[in-house]
């Protein structure tokens, strides 16, 4: 670690005055609301969305005493212990201090970046080199400007290498990528077809990415992406593709039928089949990758095959459930690392739930003595209540910390002690290798939900929200997108958080929903679509601003608010510049003029159009002739009604693949939720539909499952009986194996046809019991294309009766 005096002169200033150059650093901060050692903490006073040096105050409050600033005019009197540095731009700053301290890390840096698959390569190959090595990771989607420099800060001798996800959003974010990784071997996991993010053409894309790899050594990839003309000298590939000259030949693919796929590979000479628990493109990808590596650093064909079969899908770890006694169960029992682990505990102390909390902790495979101290050193650190350890490796600990500490030889000893502990109101965190099964802990502690829900991750939401907002020039404004109960994620608790983190409009498709939010105490403004006549009075008493797309509704809207002595009433014109559904056509826009010249009844504060085919390459001449005529439109509204009009047209799609249509706003829908139909974009998943086994039949061959016996078993099966049905959402079109849930896991077929208010599942190759969560949509996108339909259609028709349960941390 490093004192201040050292920051101050790494970051190569010379002048500032310091109160206390020795003070020592161990965490960066930038959030206030995240700062937990506040007096070893270095703020950062970044300006994102609020400016960072509004929260010194804050920060200084919670203990901090170093800052690095650019504000000159503060006043430094209300800081009299602080240590200021200032520089000229903070996050460069940042970022100089994470390089120079990666360059002191000399094992091996594996830099990792693509448009897809990031986050999915790093954690898989980290769990296949786990047990091996000591590896240190990126923490999930850790990998912008900001996420890469506070993921290396954590980077340390103890490490024997570190896997770095990089992602950028921007032409010119790469170099500064690549000063901080410096990645000695690369992974480059694919690229999109989409032409996102502002790159005109593919080929910059990749120039820009394999920006990442220019000092490195090797760069892993695939041949069908053709990007070995584009390496740096100096740069050795490596690759996997189904041609001779691939260092790692695909021989064969093939799907086995039982939700498994079989991949026959050769390298250097010897050929090795496996088997992998996925059957989807993107995961049979990612895992090809992740052999390759594996090869690359040596490990013979005939080990990987067992390592594979550890593998599990991203969605397993850190996931948080709800108690019984009012507790929280953080669970993340499949893998204990000291970096896992140190993720974990920023998670728990996140969950504000509860002032009170648990870790229950197993051993962990290959410690050193340093690494013995390290994990006590961290464990002492934490302000925890409780820590229950479990296996004989973490003996040592029992006499250095100075909490409660408990301690079981074995998960069995802990599972038959606790009937005789008490777990109430508070947040529990369970982390655990593999082999100690610490899921069976989980199961004990984890009230059991019998019912469907739909888990909202507030969390993810944010996440997805920064995401979005980074692609944006200031200056652009956001409108959320909160129509249809928030694409079925649940309307006050969305809005309130969208309020929270100041987007400018929120949107409904109805009056209704925008009472509720005012109802709420929602105060932004808010948009509704097409609302009729009827609703007037209810716009009105309740201050929701209509959208206006034809004469019909724009006189009887004037004509109602001089009834009622109304003036400069807000309102929003919808131009049709191709959707052909509600809006003036431009060829109306003299007559629209006209009108709004002869009237001071309503006040246009926008004007905006729709996109219908922004995702879709085969029209981009279409969407580039409507963003043009929509242009055309506002422009001549403008001049005509000397009203300045904020300019709206892009969509979620039209946020990653027009930047030149941003305007003076954006529109964000469904990628807000989670779904990134351009495939290019590392967005978390806001809603998960999970529901549980009822019961689980075996039944021999020529039985058959449901109703009209369509469900015919070809085999001796166990099948599962889960409670979710058409009447929640769960589309008919799902029966008959087009619909796939996940059990512990692994993906399972529906079998027969999908009733009312439950559905059947084949679980005959997989370990699953009665009262086993389920997660109903594993891969929405897949789900939905199964079925010939679009993730909106399958969010928006979750039925009401299924509970939203809200996360947040
Ligand atoms: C629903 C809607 C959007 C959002 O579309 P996404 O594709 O979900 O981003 C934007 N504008 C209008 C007018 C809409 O109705």
């Amino acid at each position: 670690m490093y004192s201040v005096a050292q920051i101050h002169a790494i970051l190569g200033r010379q002048t500032d005055a310091l109160v206390d150059p020795t003070l020592e650093i161990f965490d960066l901060a930038y959030d206030t609301r995240k700062i937990r050692h506040g007096e070893h903490s270095l703020f950062f006073a970044l300006k994102g969305i609020r400016d960072g040096h509004a929260f010194i105050g804050d920060a200084y409050q919670k203990g901090v005493r170093a800052f690095v600033v650019s504000q000159r005019d503060l006043d430094l009197s209300l800081y009299p212990a602080g240590n200021f540095i200032w520089v000229k731009d903070v996050l460069l700053a940042l970022q100089r201090l994470a390089s120079y301290h990666r360059a002191q890390f000399k094992k091996p840096v594996i830099g990792i970046t693509g448009s897809n698959g990031k986050t999915v390569v790093k954690e898989w190959l980290t769990q296949l080199l786990q047990g091996d090595k000591q590896v240190y990771q990126s923490p999930k989607s850790y990998n912008s400007q900001l996420g890469v420099a506070l993921a290396l800060w954590n980077l340390s001798d103890d490490y024997d290498c570190a896997i770095i996800e990089a992602g950028i959003s921007q032409p010119g974010e790469m170099a500064s990528l690549e000063a901080m990784i410096q990645p000695d071997i690369g992974i480059f996991t694919n690229i999109g077809t989409a032409h996102a993010q502002g790159f005109s053409t593919k080929q910059e894309k990749i120039r820009e990415k394999l920006q990442l790899f220019i000092h490195s050594s090797d760069l892993l990839f695939s041949s069908r992406y053709d990007i070995g003309p584009f390496l740096s000298k100096g740069v050795r590939g490596f690759t996997f593709g189904y041609m001779s000259l691939d260092d790692v030949q695909i021989l064969q693919i093939a799907d086995d039928g039982s939700l498994a796929t079989t991949i026959k590979l050769s390298y250097a000479r010897e050929v090795a089949t496996f088997s992998i628990p996925f059957r989807d493109k993107a995961s049979i990808e990612n895992i090809l990758i992740c052999i390759t590596a594996l090869l690359f650093f040596g490990y013979p064909l005939a080990k990987i095959t067992g390592k594979l079969a550890k593998l599990r899908p991203l969605d397993m770890r850190l996931q948080l459930k709800k108690g019984k006694n009012g507790c929280s169960i953080i669970d993340d029992s499949y893998s204990n690392d000291l970096g896992s682990l140190q993720i974990a505990l920023d998670f728990l102390f996140q969950q504000q739930q509860h002032s009170k909390r648990t870790l229950i902790l197993s051993d962990m495979a290959g410690l050193d003595n340093k690494l013995r101290q390290k994990l006590l050193d961290l464990l002492r650190r934490q302000e925890l209540d409780r820590i229950i350890l479990v296996g004989s490796g973490t003996y040592f600990l029992q006499d250095g910390l100075h909490t409660e500490v408990l301690f079981f030889k074995t998960t069995d000893e802990l599972l038959s002690a606790m009937r005789n502990l008490t777990f109430e109101q508070e947040s529990i965190l369970i982390k655990g290798s593999r082999a100690f099964h610490l899921e069976e802990v989980s199961k004990v502690l984890v009230a059991k939900s019998h019912e469907t829900v739909l888990e909202i991750n507030l969390n993810a939401l944010e996440h997805n929200l920064q995401l979005y907002r980074g692609m944006l020039p200031s200056g652009v404004k956001l409108m959320a997108m909160v129509k249809a109960f928030s694409y079925g994620s649940g309307s006050y608790e969305v809005a309130n958080l969208l309020q929270f983190n100041k987007v400018d409009y929120l949107t409904v498709a109805f009056a209704d929903e925008g009472v509720e939010l005012r109802q709420s105490g929602i105060t932004l403004p808010i948009m509704v679509l097409s609302p009729d006549e009827q609703v007037f009075e209810t716009l009105v008493a309740h201050e929701l601003e209509p959208e206006i797309y034809s004469f019909r509704i724009l006189n009887a809207l004037i004509a109602f608010l001089r009834r009622r002595h109304i003036k400069h009433f807000p309102i929003h014109l919808k131009i049709d510049t191709g959707m052909h559904r509600l809006g003036f056509m431009p060829d109306e826009m003299e007559k629209l003029m006209e009108a709004l010249c002869h009237t001071d009844t309503v006040r246009p504060i926008s004007i905006l159009s729709h996109l219908v085919a922004s995702g879709n390459v085969d029209h981009d001449d279409f969407t580039r002739h409507q963003i043009a005529a929509f242009r055309h439109c506002a422009a001549a509204l403008e001049d005509a009604t000397g009203f300045p009009l904020i300019k709206h047209i892009a969509n979620t799609s039209g946020i990653t693949r027009w930047p030149g249509a941003y305007m003076d706003m954006v529109r964000l829908g469904i990628g807000l939720y989670g779904v990134d139909t351009s495939h290019t974009l590392d967005l978390e998943l806001v809603g998960t539909l999970k529901t549980t086994i009822t019961q689980i039949k075996t039944l021999p061959a020529g039985e058959t499952v449901g109703y009209d016996r369509k469900g015919i078993l070809t085999r001796p099966s166990r099948i599962a009986t889960v409670k979710i049905g058409y009447a929640d959402g769960y589309n008919r079109r799902f029966g008959h194996g087009a619909g796939q849930m996940a059990v512990n896991g692994q993906l399972v077929p529906t079998v027969g046809a999908i009733c009312m208010d439950m559905c059947m599942l084949d679980v005959t190759d997989i370990v699953a019991h009665e009262e086993d969560e389920v997660l109903v949509f594993p891969d929405l996108l897949q789900a939905a294309s199964n079925i010939g339909t679009i993730p909106y259609e399958l969010l928006v028709n979750i039925s009401s009766r299924v509970k939203r349960v809200y996360f947040y941390g």
